[in-house]
């Protein structure tokens, strides 16, 4: 399948959609999920154009990475999980559902199962204070 110029990731990195924003740098950008899995949960994105994990340049991807550590790193201080979940889905047979690649930075507590995946929308409003508490968190690249 083709890159998409027009999924929503891409279309957030144009700055043509909204959202609740905790890094916009050279090479990545990380928002909270809109249908979160469990509070505080946030998509880690790079800006090259790629589908998933097998089309992105290997410097990009070091750059995510990188990012995704960093974030999870905000999401365990400004949440206080018992641990913190990162994932990332190729391909619609396992689960990715929006086709510009992403790290899913999901904080996870003992005896608590997650919420379906791409579910039910947030609060706009809680997820704009996840998202200020998470960039407060932020450690420097
Ligand atoms: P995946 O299924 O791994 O492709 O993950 C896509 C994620 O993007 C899901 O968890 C959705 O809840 C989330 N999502 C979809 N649209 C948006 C959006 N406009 N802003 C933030 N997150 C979104």
């Amino acid at each position: 399948m083709a890159y998409d110029p027009d999924n929503i990731f891409a279309r957030i990195l144009r700055g043509e959609a909204d959202a609740h924003l905790v890094l916009n740098e050279e090479h990545c950008m990380a928002f909270m999920d809109v249908m979160p899995q469990s509070p505080g949960h946030t998509l880690v994105i790079p800006r090259q154009p790629a589908e998933d994990i097998f089309e992105l340049g290997a410097e990009s991807l070091n750059h995510l990475v990188a990012a995704t550590r960093r974030v999870a790193q905000a999401v365990r201080t400004a949440f206080n999980p018992g641990g913190v979940m990162v994932m990332q889905l190729n391909g619609a047979d396992a689960g990715q559902t929006v086709f510009h690649i992403h790290f899913h930075v999901i904080p996870r507590y003992a005896g608590e199962g997650l919420t379906l995946h791409a579910r039910s929308m947030a609060d706009a409003r809680q997820l704009d204070e996840h998202a200020a508490k998470i960039r407060a968190a932020l450690p420097a690249p």
